[in-house]
């Protein structure tokens, strides 16, 4: 790894550093305690100690930060308070469909921002004759304002359009 590349890594590691530091002594910030809201109204006394016990919230905040840092480190990010599962495993589930839709929203965006629509938006009130769309229709033919087109099957899709071509990027 070069020069550049080592230094670029130390930053996102201080990054990652900062922002999970933040994060814990900001959780511990917050009023209320998370052992009373995982068991719910009126816990015993004993089942909060135990719980606490087990989460290690007995422990002095150094130690419990420094547990957590070191976790972190080993990409232990614990279970969820939720659903008592890995936190870990559950990320690491949606994390394949999560990218894809990341990607697929990409090429949506640009592919919206391709197809924007110019033109006169038609009065619901006062449609225009033949396909409705004609106003701020890219395609538009004299012939689309005589009558409204009906739908016809082309390349597996019901399109109500005798001009465009189904399946060449059209649509
Ligand atoms: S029939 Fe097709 S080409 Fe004509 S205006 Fe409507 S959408 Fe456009």
């Amino acid at each position: 790894m070069t020069a550049f590349g080592l230094k670029k890594a130390a930053r996102l590691l201080l990054f990652l550093w900062a922002a999970a530091s933040l994060t814990f002594f900001l959780v511990h910030a917050l009023p209320g305690d998370p052992v009373l809201d995982i068991l719910g109204p009126n816990p015993s006394s004993e089942d909060v100690l135990r719980l606490r016990r087990s989460l290690q919230l007995d422990q002095p905040l150094a130690t419990q930060y420094a547990r957590y840092v070191l976790r972190l480190a080993v990409l232990d990010l614990g279970e969820s308070l939720v659903d008592r599962k890995p936190v870990l495993a559950t990320m690491l589930r949606y994390l394949p469909n999560t990218a894809l839709l990341a990607l697929a929203s990409d090429e949506q965006v640009a592919r919206l921002a391709a197809l924007r629509l110019t033109g006169d938006v038609p009065s619901p009130m006062n449609k225009p004759s033949g396909c409705a769309f004609r106003t701020r229709c890219s395609i538009a033919q004299p012939s689309c304002a005589d009558a409204v087109p009906p739908l016809a099957m082309k390349a597996g899709r019901l399109v109500a359009c005798p001009v465009v071509q189904v399946g060449e990027g059209l649509i």
